[in-house]
């Protein structure tokens, strides 16, 4: 009996990962749809709907499905990117190449034949640009069998196409930003519904988290860099209050309960006299830093404009009591402060 070709194909759950995979399974080959998790990701609840995951989406397209968690071995991808970053604190073309990898190693545990990629040459100004595509081939470890199908005829044949393991007749030649293509494509294949409904999101690409990781990075630099604060720069609303002093405000009572898990060890500002949320700082407090904080919190509780908010605040065994009045919405200093 023929031996079974198997085929690695990344799977972020979005369009052109989705075409890929459907293009090879339709040549008959054993797809396992790889969903790498960076720790940046949100693929939970990628759908429209907000019901469809990235595995519903593999068994709706028929194929196996793996997660790889490489979270910890991210950061230095993420802090140390050898080709930089993109417009924000995304370093695609090192994330790129590290996701190669790993899809390189789990093609060697699986037996497979090829690892495959949704990219299109040309359609993202960084990991996709044809000689980068080429830097990423090189560095992967496993030159010639990385096959992309959408863009392949753009491209040198590779092994799997020379050994006739893939028809390279029924690939495709895709290239640049338009989408018209891969629309038509997926509605060829009858994926139109999922290839519409599914994506990935990476914070990355997100100017505000980007400026929150960046601030982190003016505070401690790469080397002490809080790894654990990664989730915490999704909740609430930031602010820098000094040089050394970062603080936190909850914007609902989701959040009051979200930022519980970060308050041991840290500021704990809370208002006594009026409703409002919460906030916890990081860093070192001034006596000045904490009333700024507290007038700052004030501004986003129920008080009045000149009503006296009591705020306690809490450090380990330290506690101070501050009276003052909220900042004003309109205050400028808001606006500096926020990040
Ligand atoms: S957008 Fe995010 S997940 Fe995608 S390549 Fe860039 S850094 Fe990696």
């Amino acid at each position: 009996m023929a031996k079974k070709i198997k085929a690695i194909g990344l799977l972020s759950g979005g369009l052109d990962s989705v075409l890929a995979c459907a293009l090879i399974k339709e040549q008959g080959i054993e797809v396992t749809g790889l969903l790498i998790r960076t720790g940046f990701t949100d693929h939970k609840e990628v759908s429209a709907d907000g019901k469809r995951s990235v595995e519903d989406t593999a068994k709706a397209l028929g194929v196996k499905f793996r997660i790889e968690n490489i979270q910890e071995e991210y950061w230095d991808t993420l802090l140390y990117p050898k080709y930089g970053y993109g417009k924000n604190v995304n370093p695609c073309l090192d994330c790129h190449l590290h996701m190669i990898r790993v899809a390189a190693r789990v093609m060697k545990e699986e037996g497979a034949d090829f690892v495959f990629t949704g990219e299109v040459v040309g359609q993202r100004p960084k990991s996709q640009l044809a000689h980068q595509m080429k830097i990423a081939l090189q560095e992967s470890g496993i030159e010639g069998k990385l096959l992309r199908p959408l863009s392949a005829l753009c491209l040198e044949p590779t092994i799997p196409e020379l050994e006739g393991l893939v028809d390279r007749n029924k690939l495709k030649g895709f290239q640049g930003r338009g989408r018209t293509p891969q629309l038509s494509l997926a509605k060829e294949l009858g994926v139109e519904e999922l290839a519409v409904a599914a994506g990935g999101n990476c914070y990355l690409i997100v100017p505000e988290y980007g400026d929150r990781v960046k601030d982190l990075l003016d505070q401690y630099g790469k080397d002490d860099f809080p790894r654990k604060d990664a989730p915490l720069l999704r909740i609430g609303r930031h602010f820098r209050i000094s040089e050394n002093a970062k603080l936190v405000i909850s914007r609902d009572e989701s959040e009051y309960h979200l930022l519980q898990p970060y308050i041991s060890g840290r500021y704990f500002f809370e208002i006594k006299n009026v409703i409002g949320g919460i906030a916890i700082g990081s860093g070192e407090f001034s006596k000045k830093d904490m009333e700024l904080a507290s007038r700052l919190l004030g501004r986003y509780s129920k008080a009045k404009p000149d009503e006296e908010i009591q705020v306690h605040v809490i450090l380990n065994e330290n506690t101070w009591d501050i009276n003052c009045t909220p900042l004003s919405a309109d205050d400028l200093l808001i606006s500096d402060m926020r990040i």
